[in-house]
């Protein structure tokens, strides 16, 4: 038997001029993602078409119901979800504010000299994205681990 398939929203907050090609129309978008049976809410993700890793089903905190949850395991994912994994729209919006503060500071601390300036971008915008990549990189890990383990005892 087949568990139903949990409920994916595209919630959109963004004005519909910048719905196209926008790095911050990931921020502005966020995807919810349901209980198939009474709709409460286990997932936000900021971004759309974001992807997670999982065992592919969850049991509801609130109903009890098993159901599959959308999610799967790193080395089932295409290279383009892999990628969206690692770069959702969140962490592009960074990068691209980090390049403009960059330039900003460029303009602005041209008589300070580059050291004040390198400090702070680590400090708003290295430190949170190291921060972000060890903290992915364990969620594949354990993905791995989680895919190894089960694959031996029920098929993909
Ligand atoms: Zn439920």
């Amino acid at each position: 038997m087949d568990l139903p398939l949990a409920i994916k929203e595209q919630e959109t907050l963004a004005p519909s001029f910048l719905v196209e090609g926008s790095f911050f129309t990931g921020i502005l978008c966020p995807t919810v993602y349901r209980c198939p049976n009474c709709r409460s809410v286990y997932k936000f993700i900021l971004g759309p078409g974001d992807v997670f890793l999982g065992e592919g089903r969850r049991t509801c905190s609130k109903c009890r119901q098993e159901f599959r949850d959308r999610s799967k395991e790193w080395p089932v994912i295409s290279s383009m979800d892999r990628i969206l994994f690692l770069f959702p729209m969140v962490v592009d919006g960074s990068i691209l504010l980090a390049l403009i503060v960059c330039t900003l500071f460029f303009y602005i601390g041209w008589n300070v000299g580059p050291t004040p300036v390198l400090m702070l971008l680590a400090i708003f915008f290295a430190i949170p994205l190291m921060a972000w990549f060890i903290f992915r990189g364990s969620q594949i890990a354990r993905s791995v681990r989680r895919f190894r383990l089960c694959g031996k005892t029920k098929a993909a």
